[in-house]
């Protein structure tokens, strides 16, 4: 179709990368996603081609990028994102961050798109201040086992910021706090479908501590809709993307528990080291600059995301697409 435009996706064919796929294609983009499926996988997005013009290749971005055509917007999602994966992939997580960031940031200078980093609230360590604004530089330690993450986040922002001050890309960074929906891995080792998961089998729920460190939760939908109307402005960021409604662990344990009828038991088990203690986006900025705020609610946004888990581990193909 002529005037339509065209979206590269990379990391496309995980959890948020497929999502925002399906997003971009009913806006009317042509989609193609690259994903060398390290923590994704194709069937998360293998619908898609059915639904409108979508390619997914098989591609590590730190290898290199390279894209035949016309591109107007790059959306850097690749990263394992989960404590899990990037604890498992402490060095492929860095290299991602950096030389990742680095190709696909050049893909965007060589076609003259857009480009979106999807960035963390994780790059705020475990704040001092709270809730947090962008104008927040971090507590963040460098040496411990997340600073592979978190570091690697900051780094692609300075790369990215590098990239827009030195060769005039047209950038964006967004920085997203924890969200869930379906199309998140049961095992992802992340709060929401281990609890889940945990309930549904009647096992007790592990809460780490005492449960009483804060999260704030984001449906995947409100997530998309506020990356898209980033990618849709001039805003160079960052700009914090979350929700503000912020819970206790032990809250969001319980909450998981009544919503399934579960009579699992809690369990305290130990934090893991440098778990942030609060997490609170101030959404001060996308709700001013780009008229934007979540809308979806806890108990609605479990609802369809249980419904995944449970597909999930019942082995059916079943979960919402
Ligand atoms: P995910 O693990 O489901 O998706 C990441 C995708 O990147 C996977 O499909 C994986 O195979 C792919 N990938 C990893 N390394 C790659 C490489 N070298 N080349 C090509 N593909 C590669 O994680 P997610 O939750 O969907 O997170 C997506 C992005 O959003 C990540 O950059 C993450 O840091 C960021 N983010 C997510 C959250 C959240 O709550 N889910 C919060 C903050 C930031």
């Amino acid at each position: 179709m002529a005037g339509r435009k065209r979206a590269v996706v990379t990391g496309g064919a995980g959890f948020l990368g497929s999502h925002l796929c399906a997003r971009l294609l009913a806006d009317g983009y042509e989609v193609l996603c690259l994903d060398n499926f390290v923590t994704g996988e194709p069937g998360n997005v293998a619908h898609l081609a059915e639904t409108g013009p979508f390619r997914m290749v098989r591609a590590d971005v730190t290898d290199y990028v390279h894209v035949a055509g016309d591109v107007d917007l790059v959306l850097h999602f690749a990263s394992p994102a989960s404590p899990v994966d990037y604890l498992r992939l402490p060095i492929h997580t860095m290299k991602v961050g950096a030389v990742g960031t680095l190709h696909t940031l050049g893909l965007a200078r060589e076609k003259g798109a857009r480009f979106l980093l999807a960035s963390t609230s994780e790059t705020y360590g475990d704040p001092q201040i709270h809730p947090q604004p962008e104008s927040y530089w971090g507590h963040v330690n460098p040496v411990g086992p997340r600073g592979v993450y978190d570091e690697a986040k900051r780094f692609a922002e300075a790369l990215t910021m590098a990239y827009r001050r030195t060769h005039g890309v047209d950038t964006a960074i967004v920085r997203i706090f924890n969200t869930y929906g379906p199309r998140m891995r049961p095992d992802d080792g992340r709060a929401i479908p281990t609890f889940i998961r945990q309930a549904l089998a009647g096992e007790p729920l592990t809460v780490a501590g005492d449960g009483k460190q804060t999260r704030s939760v984001c449906y995947v939908d409100d997530l998309v809709e506020g990356i898209l109307r980033l990618a849709g402005s001039a805003l160079p960021g960052p700009v914090n993307i979350g929700n503000p409604h912020e819970y206790t662990v032990l809250e969001l344990a319980e909450c998981i528990r009544d919503t399934i009828g579960s009579a699992s038991a809690i369990e305290f088990v130990p934090r893991p080291e440098d778990d942030p203690t609060v997490r609170q986006p101030d959404i001060t900025l996308a709700r001013t600059q780009l008229g934007w705020e979540p809308v979806v609610p806890l108990e609605e946004g479990l609802v369809p995301t249980i419904a995944w888990i449970r597909a999930a581990v019942g082995g059916t193909s079943e979960g919402p697409q």
